[in-house]
């Protein structure tokens, strides 16, 4: 038989090698922005029209290229950054690979333009799908700029795959953030479909984190720093009262390149211990420098991951920086082994005087004694005590004294729980037979056949969830206004989607009277929501919007009444009073769908008397 093996030609193998290297024009922002980097810009352009799939473009004032060197760095494996694979431990370039401009070459139409400082010209490239179609001769400020146009122009099949314009372009600002980020030592500028997205100028890292993430930052950060022999830790980490619901703002450096690392980030949670609500995340911007031989960041074609020597020592220390970093700021008390615990008292507590509380009581005055009794003024006063005025008759007890006064410690009150329960008793007596809630996560309720286990988080979530839907449809929300307008701070992409979302919030019974750069300020809230969730439910929109994709209008609007509904459910842990169990059981099976939450998980679940008869022979 012949031989069957070839080698594939660079045009195929460069196509090849874009699938792992482009994924989507996010990726492309990404390695342009590093070769500028790379190159030693101190100001670098990024232009984008639609999301990137018609335009990216990066314009540096870096050390640009050669005539030669332009044409060759299209070539695969073309690097000027290493040379053996010795380099590959002493990295401190972003690049080593040689692969991304060819990559990209190979499936946009790519425009280069760059100089160097001491020419007089420089030169332009024009390649298309790996075709070199022109190479002339230009004038040029010092530098490069490098434009592609028309992404995956040459692979339909990837082209549709890319997401919604706002899916795309929220990836291409994270891209941006993690780049500038990590230099604030370098100016960026950031052109959206013709306005300016971000000015970022030359500035101290807070500045920066401040620029990108919005004036009302600056308050949540708390700095970290700390130095070892084989690491140095600097940076920020947000305090636990602005943690979010979702993984927002988490950016770890190592050597200016951020990473994702879930043990670090575990690290970090650990330092948090204690301090965040259920289910929040804290935010923090963190740069490592380690030797680089200690790294290897050769483990990813993306190089997001990267591998330690020795993870364990990295862990406790940053665990350990980050707590002390808290702790210094009063935010978590420290633990200090030289200090007896006992004598341990909340921080403000020890800033706040003794003081008893300065009651004038008639202490003469004894009401059972009758000759006491003066018609008038004192007895009413008693009378008043005892019936609405808790707190003054334990003043009373207090300033035990002359034998004269009442003792009150005889008359005996029952405790609140003791009522409480008198009276949950009573009702459950009286309605044993509808329902009952079961660990304060099911609701359990006789049906004819048998017996019936409710989910309360899904079942809330389907009532809520069609509720939504139903006003959202008809646009006939309910609003309630707010006595005073609620502000909100967002960062600039969040203020964009939520500026997509508006008209469907407003149709929920949302209500905004401004919506600006950072800001909003909301003046009326659906009738379901308490003013105290609305932060929480649009962070958690925006986050749903960001993971999902929302094509379609109607996609759009299934999407926010998931969302509302996922917040606004009752939690399981949450106990429910009789009528608010009985209320819902009838709110789900009114509903449309009852048998399923909005993202289709069992609400409930039934249990026959045939199948509880078969449990017990
Ligand atoms: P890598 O960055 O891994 O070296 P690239 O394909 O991204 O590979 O770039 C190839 C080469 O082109 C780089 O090594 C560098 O010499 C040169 N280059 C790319 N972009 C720039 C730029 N903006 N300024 C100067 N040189 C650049
Ligand atoms: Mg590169």
């Amino acid at each position: 038989m012949a031989d069957i093996i070839q080698l594939l030609p660079d045009h195929v193998a460069n196509q090849i090698a874009a699938g792992e290297v482009v994924q989507r024009p996010a990726s492309v922002v990404k390695e342009l922005l590093e070769n500028a980097i790379d190159a030693d810009a101190t100001i670098i352009k990024l232009v984008i029209k639609d999301a990137g799939k018609t335009l990216v473009q990066v314009i540096d004032n870096g050390k640009g290229m050669s005539a030669t060197d332009a044409r060759l760095s299209f070539e695969r494996h073309a690097t000027s950054k290493i040379r053996s694979a010795d380099d590959l431990f002493h990295l401190n370039t972003k690049g080593f690979r040689g692969e991304a401009l060819a990559s990209i070459a190979a499936i946009a139409h790519v425009e280069l333009k760059t100089k160097q400082a001491h020419d007089d010209v420089g030169t332009a490239i024009v390649i298309e799908g790996s075709t070199i179609v022109s190479q002339e001769v230009v004038v040029t400020p010092k530098g490069t700029s490098l434009s592609v146009k028309n992404l995956f122009f040459n692979i339909p099949a990837r082209r549709n795959f890319l997401k919604s314009n706002t899916v795309e372009l929220r990836h291409v600002f994270d891209e941006f953030h993690r780049v500038a980020l990590a230099h604030p030592n370098i100016s960026f500028a950031f052109y959206n479909n013709g306005s300016e997205a971000f000015n970022l100028p030359i500035s101290n890292y807070r500045q920066r984190i401040v620029n990108i993430f919005g004036a009302k930052t600056n308050e949540k950060l708390v700095p970290v720093e700390e130095e070892t022999e084989i690491l140095t830790i600097s940076g920020f980490v947000g305090k636990p009262e602005f943690a979010k619901k979702t993984r927002g703002e988490q950016y770890f450096f190592v050597n200016d390149r951020f990473i994702k690392s879930p043990y670090l980030n575990h690290a970090i949670g650990s330092a948090f211990e204690g301090l965040l609500k259920g289910g929040n995340h804290p935010s923090y911007f963190l740069n490592l420098k380690v030797d680089p031989q200690t790294i290897d960041i050769n483990i990813h074609p993306t190089k997001t991951e990267i591998k330690f020597d020795d993870e364990h020592t990295l862990y406790a220390l940053l665990r350990s920086a980050v707590k002390h970093s808290l702790g210094q700021f009063n935010i978590a008390p420290v633990l200090d082994f030289e200090r007896d615990a006992n004598l341990d008292m909340p921080y403000d507590y020890s800033s706040k005087e003794t003081k008893s509380p300065v009651i004038e009581v008639d202490r003469s005055y004894n009401p059972f004694k009758e000759n006491n009794y003066v018609p008038g003024k004192q007895t009413t006063a008693f009378k008043k005590q005892t019936t609405n005025n808790w707190d003054s008759l334990y003043v009373g007890l207090e300033s035990k004294g002359t034998q004269t006064e009442p003792d009150f410690s005889e008359v005996h009150f029952e405790s609140e729980e003791t009522t409480l329960s008198v009276f949950t008793d009573d009702k459950e007596v009286d309605k044993l037979q509808t329902t009952y809630q079961l660990h304060n996560k099911y609701i359990v309720s006789t049906i004819k056949s048998g017996m019936l286990v409710i989910d309360q988080h899904r079942a809330h979530q389907r009532v809520l969830y069609e509720d939504f839907l139903r006003s959202l449809t008809i646009k006939s929300g309910v609003s309630q206004q707010l006595l005073f307008p609620l502000e909100l701070h967002f960062s600039s992409q969040e203020i964009e989607i939520l500026n997509q979302l508006k008209e469907d919030l407003e149709h929920t019974g949302f209500v905004f009277s401004n919506i600006s750069k950072e800001t909003i300020e909301i003046v009326g809230v659906p009738v379901t929501v308490p003013d105290s969730e609305v932060s929480i439910i649009l962070e958690q929109l925006i986050s749903d919007v960001e993971n999902d994709v929302p094509d379609t209008h109607f996609s759009t609007t299934d999407l926010l009444a998931k969302s509302m509904a996922k917040s606004l459910a009752i939690k399981r842990g949450q106990s429910l009073l009789k009528d608010e169990q009985e209320h819902l059981v009838n709110k789900l099976f009114a509903c449309k769908e009852p048998n399923v939450s909005p993202t289709n998980r069992a609400t409930f679940i039934t249990m026959s008397v045939d199948e509880l008869d078969k449990k017990f022979i």
